[in-house]
């Protein structure tokens, strides 16, 4: 049961790796698509609050001025009130106001003192105004006071001093102070008449101007629409004619001018839609950061289980190798004693001991020469010796050598030449000798019971086709794209038995592709096998490309 669970781990842990990277991946992406869009929800919310925040700090600068200028103007000395008007008038001059049309003090037991009832008092002229010439003013005083005076003539003692204002007429703003005595009893009210025009045209752009950097960032800066309306919805500031979206908040103004109002929003986006990009660019760039952990997990995992792979195919060609050496190397020994002691006196066998010999020698040198080969082309220093040959002639004499030897082992190697003279190629003769071989070897390796192998070269229009054909155990198309790979066997069946470095078929495709050519490979299971080594009959040329082994090598120059 344990081993059938390690087993499974170490089949599938590619797979295993990737869900164990993927299924959180995937659970964090959905909780941060959760957040962002609540996050989404709230900063659209939070956004207006800060423009609402900004319309109530200058709402705040505004009544803080008035407010200053009320309390700097309006606090009239005891000794003053309801004296002399003279003395008034100088105590007013003293003071400084601004924005104010109008500064008045009324006396409501006017009948007792010195003072007409209500004296108003021109900051611009410093002297006092006759009512004939400000009829309005004094009416919109008039009606202001009159609250006051109803107290003061019910005797109505005042628990606070606090200002009021009067806005009944809108081109007379009006601030209104107690005045009392020591027993909390109204006597008058000190005033001022607010400058519509200077609060519209001065103070409130001021105000306005002043708060902004508090806010708002340069950039902000310049994409904001600051309305302000008066009570007729007229703008005074900001363009007259706005779309509904683009005012996202509109608040009015405290203490005075309260029926005014500010607007504020964004010049093209709304903070719906500011909100709206916010989350899918936090949104993509999640995303594409997934995609990117997700590739890299891929790619180093699949790096990994390659290295696995080919750690563990290099440790079994140590073993191959050592076993295909240990083996011959024995019989040869042992052989070579036998005849060195004489104890062979029948000739067709102590023959058959020297073929025997001879045979397992060449099988050594090829598989000697392949390791070198390999070694050679790992390290980027194979080279090959190009020149115009007669491939027919080399396939033929090679196919005749190795015939005779595999005879004796009950294998018959055929050659079929071409049905017409066939041109030169340019090749090295030699690599393509050792190519040839390796395809040999392997159809005797892998052919199973079956005795018949085929060489035969054709031509097939600008390229020669040298092949081998077995009738042997055949290659499963999955297979077929591996066997190429260096130390890559097939893993089942037959191969078990059949010993070898995994080389072969490597240095094979190394060798063609120096020719510029290709090998190709058509099998099926149980039917056998044909290997095609397909060259290009136009010369490659002096430089020679350069060919990847398993994008682990290239190719050295002639
Ligand atoms: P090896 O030393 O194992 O023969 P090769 O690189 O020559 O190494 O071949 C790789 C694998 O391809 C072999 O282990 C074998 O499984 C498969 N193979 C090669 N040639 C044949 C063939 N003619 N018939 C069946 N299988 C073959």
């Amino acid at each position: 049961m344990v081993d059938q669970i390690r087993q499974f781990l170490k089949h599938h842990r590619l797979w295993l790796g990737l869900g164990a990277v993927a299924i959180p991946l995937a659970l964090l992406l959905g909780l941060q698509l959760k957040w962002l869009s609540r996050l989404e929800r709230t900063s659209a919310i939070a956004e207006k609050a800060w423009l609402s925040n900004y319309i109530e700090a200058v709402s705040s600068e505004v009544e803080f001025f008035y407010r200053a200028q009320a309390e700097r103007t309006l606090n009239v000395p005891d000794e003053l009130f309801g004296r002399s008007e003279s003395k008034m008038a100088a105590h007013l001059r003293k003071k400084t106001v601004e924005g104010v049309r109008g500064i008045f003090v009324a006396r409501f037991d006017a009948a007792d003192g010195p003072w007409d009832g209500l004296l108003v008092f021109d900051p611009a002229t410093q002297d006092w105004v006759e009512e004939s010439d400000h009829e309005t003013l004094f009416a919109a005083i008039d009606i202001a006071l009159s609250p006051w005076e109803i107290l003061a003539n019910k005797g109505v003692l005042l628990t606070s001093h606090n200002m009021t204002v009067d806005e009944k007429d809108p081109s007379n703003r009006i601030i209104l102070s107690p005045v009392s005595d020591d027993a909390c009893r109204v006597l008058g009210v000190a005033g001022l008449v607010l400058d519509t025009d200077y609060f519209k045209d001065d103070l409130l752009p001021r105000m306005i101007e002043k708060s902004l950097p508090k806010f708002f960032d340069e950039r902000t800066r310049r994409n904001l629409l600051i309305t302000a309306r008066d009570r007729e919805g007229q703008a005074v500031i900001g363009p007259s004619h706005v779309f509904e979206h683009e005012e996202e908040v509109v608040d009015g103004l405290t203490f005075v001018f309260s029926d005014w109002t500010l607007g504020l929003g964004s010049r093209g986006t709304t903070t719906e839609q500011w909100a709206r990009t916010n989350f899918l660019l936090n949104l993509s760039l999640t995303v594409a950061l997934a995609i990117v952990v997700l590739g890299g997990i891929v790619f180093m995992l699949r790096t990994a289980s390659r290295e696995v792979r080919l750690s563990r195919m290099k440790s079994e060609f140590v073993s191959n190798v050592s076993h295909e050496l240990r083996t011959p190397l024995a019989s040869i020994r042992m052989f070579g004693e036998f005849l060195r002691l004489g104890r062979v006196q029948d000739v067709e066998r102590s023959r058959r001991y020297g073929e025997y010999i001879e045979t397992e020698s060449r099988r050594l040198t090829q598989l000697i020469n392949n390791i070198l080969d390999f070694s050679k082309i790992e390290s980027g220093a194979k080279t090959y010796e190009l020149e115009p040959t007669d491939l027919d002639e080399v396939v033929r004499e090679s196919v005749q050598t190795w015939a005779v030897s595999l005879k004796h082992r009950g294998v018959r190697l055929r050659y079929e030449p071409p049905p017409a003279r066939i041109p030169e190629v340019v090749i090295d003769s030699e690599a393509i000798r050792q190519a040839l071989a390796n395809l040999v070897d392997n159809a005797v390796k892998y052919s199973g019971d079956s005795t018949e192998i085929v060489v035969f070269l054709r031509r097939r229009g600008d390229r020669l086709d040298l092949s081998v054909s077995d009738q042997g155990i055949g290659i499963s198309r999955s297979e077929q794209q591996k066997i190429f790979e260096r130390f890559h066997r097939v893993g089942t069946g037959l191969v078990h038995d059949v010993k070898g470095s995994g080389l072969g078929l490597s240095i094979v495709e190394h060798i063609v592709q120096a020719h510029g050519g290709e090998i190709v490979v058509d099998s099926e299971p149980g039917r056998g096998s044909t290997f095609s080594i397909r060259l290009p009959l136009e010369t490659p040329g002096r430089e020679q490309p350069a060919v990847d082994l398993d994008g682990a090598t290239r190719l050295g120059e002639t």
